[in-house]
């Protein structure tokens, strides 16, 4: 395995991932595959189901029924079986009780359709994967970037790299790429995602800088998939450049789905309550990428606070508090106060009140008359103390990638003949994701398809 970065920082996003997982489940004897449950924790929580039609029904609607059928069939009905299969590989999994459930008359009951995460989150699964490796004599060279593949003809027969300030050659049965989209490299961001994208911050890895698909482009592979299209979030706005491994997905900011999303004008832009977060979140940073200044704040008011994700209890944060809405005008840098104002005032004469609030739920609990709208979750901001958090665009992934043959991973040229000798993995693999991207989804596809492409390989 030859990786970019040195040891210290190895790993690619998957280790900045928070490390929830989706997979179809549709009863607790599935879920106990994947993970220990005591019988206490079985009697006293309601897990849910995720079944094949509600994970194809999720991919489907939050692709706009343009996600691959091909792709989309393996991911989903495999992703129990993967998740077992790295169990056996060593990675711990555990409930996920502190985000993705909440008690509800004495039960905790789960939402949002993943109630599995790995322990120690991303970090954890790299770790768990590397012993793996070690234990199967697989040898890492660090600080090895790829820069090129080496062809005997058609057939890739290995890569060229420069490692330690020198450039070696690697030569090979078959190579694998599974080496990230191009979400640090603010130049293919600019020409591919459009004028603005080089201005968001990177949430992950610095060494996703498309290297695997433009290498692959060279020798004539097929694009394919969301080109234009990224995963993005709302994250701290004064987060460094690159992610931060002491902090992994800690700037992330996803509990707006309980409050209100202001832009410098003072206006809201979006539904915040449109569905769970794990719906909305990967869109909605390109949102607020579009707004002037590419920031918003999120405000909450005191009868909500208890319900934010822990994320923003952190200490390195940009947040203010005040005990007035006309404090709380003043103090969010950036924006028009009596704009805000008005926003508010316009915002809470418009909440359905007759109808009760229940965050387990998408409750109904809307707004009328006011655009955009709040379809769940809306109650009026009027309880001090109020908070408020800046965010900017935050990227995660791309979504463009290359074209496989989902069988085996092996990567298909222009005219869709299979390129000898080459396969990939991961972020590079395009056609699943359009437009948006149900949570937990990428570490899963990431192993699903590096199983494909490792076993493809292996067959070569
Ligand atoms: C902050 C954050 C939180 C996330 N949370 C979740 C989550 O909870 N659940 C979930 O499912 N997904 C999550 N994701 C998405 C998930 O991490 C990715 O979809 C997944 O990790 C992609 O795996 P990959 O193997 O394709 O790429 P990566 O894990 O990024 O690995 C790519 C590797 O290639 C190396 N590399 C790059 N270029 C070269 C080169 N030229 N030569 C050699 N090596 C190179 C990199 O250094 C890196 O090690 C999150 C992502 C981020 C950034």
């Amino acid at each position: 395995m030859l990786e970019a970065a040195a040891e210290e920082e190895s790993g690619g996003n998957s280790r900045f991932a928070g490390g929830v997982m989706r997979f179809a489940y549709s009863s607790v004897q599935d879920l106990k595959r994947v993970t220990e449950l005591t019988d206490a924790e079985i009697a006293q929580s309601d897990f849910g189901t995720n079944t094949t039609e509600e994970y194809f029904d999720d991919l489907f609607r939050l692709t706009s029924f343009r996600t691959d059928p091909a792709l989309c069939e393996l991911l989903v009905t495999q992703s129990l079986d993967i998740m077992v299969w790295l169990r056996g590989k060593g990675v711990k999994f555990v409930p996920n009780f502190g985000r993705q459930s909440a008690l509800v008359n004495g039960k905790r009951r789960f939402f949002g359709r993943l109630p599995i995460e790995v322990s120690g989150g991303g970090a954890g699964l790299v770790q768990a994967l590397d012993k793996a490796a070690a234990a199967a004599g697989i040898k890492v060279l660090y600080s090895t970037r790829v820069k090129r593949l080496i062809q005997d003809g058609d057939r890739v027969v290995g890569v060229q790299a420069s490692t330690n300030g020198r450039t070696a050659e690697f030569r090979a049965k078959a190579v694998v790429l599974a080496c990230g989209g191009f979400e640090a490299n603010p130049e293919m961001r600019a020409r591919y995602l459009g004028p603005g994208w080089e201005l968001a911050k990177v949430r992950g890895s610095r060494y996703n800088q498309g290297d695997g698909l433009r290498m692959a482009l060279d020798i004539g592979a097929a694009p394919y998939g969301n080109w234009s299209g990224c995963h993005a979030t709302g994250w701290d706005l004064n987060a460094p450049e690159f992610g931060d491994l002491t902090v992994g997905d800690q700037f992330q900011k996803h509990s707006y789905i309980f409050g209100l999303l202001i832009n410098a004008n003072g206006k809201r832009f979006v539904d915040e309550g449109a569905d769970f977060h794990s719906f909305t979140y990967a869109k909605y940073g390109g949102e607020v990428l579009k707004q002037p200044g590419q920031f918003a704040w999120q405000v909450f008011d005191a009868k909500v606070t208890r319900l934010l994700r822990p994320e923003y209890r952190m200490r390195m944060m940009t947040k203010v508090a005040a005990s007035s809405l006309e404090e709380l005008a003043g103090k969010l840098e950036g924006v028009n106060p009596t704009a805000f104002l008005q926003t508010v005032r316009a915002f809470n004469a418009a909440v359905r009140t007759e109808v009760p609030f229940e965050h387990t739920i998408k409750d109904g609990r809307g707004t009328v008359g006011i655009e955009p709208p709040k379809s769940n979750w809306a109650q009026a901001l009027d309880t001090a103390p109020y908070e408020a958090y800046a965010t900017t665009c935050g990227i995660t992934f791309t979504f463009g990638g290359l074209r496989i043959d989902p069988a085996n991973g092996q990567v298909l040229d222009v005219t869709l003949k299979p390129i000898p000798g080459l396969f990939c993995a991961g972020e590079m693999v395009g056609g699943l994701f359009y437009f948006n991207y149900p949570s937990g989804t990428g570490l899963v596809s990431g192993a699903l398809f590096g199983r494909q492409a490792g076993r493809g390989a292996a067959r070569s």
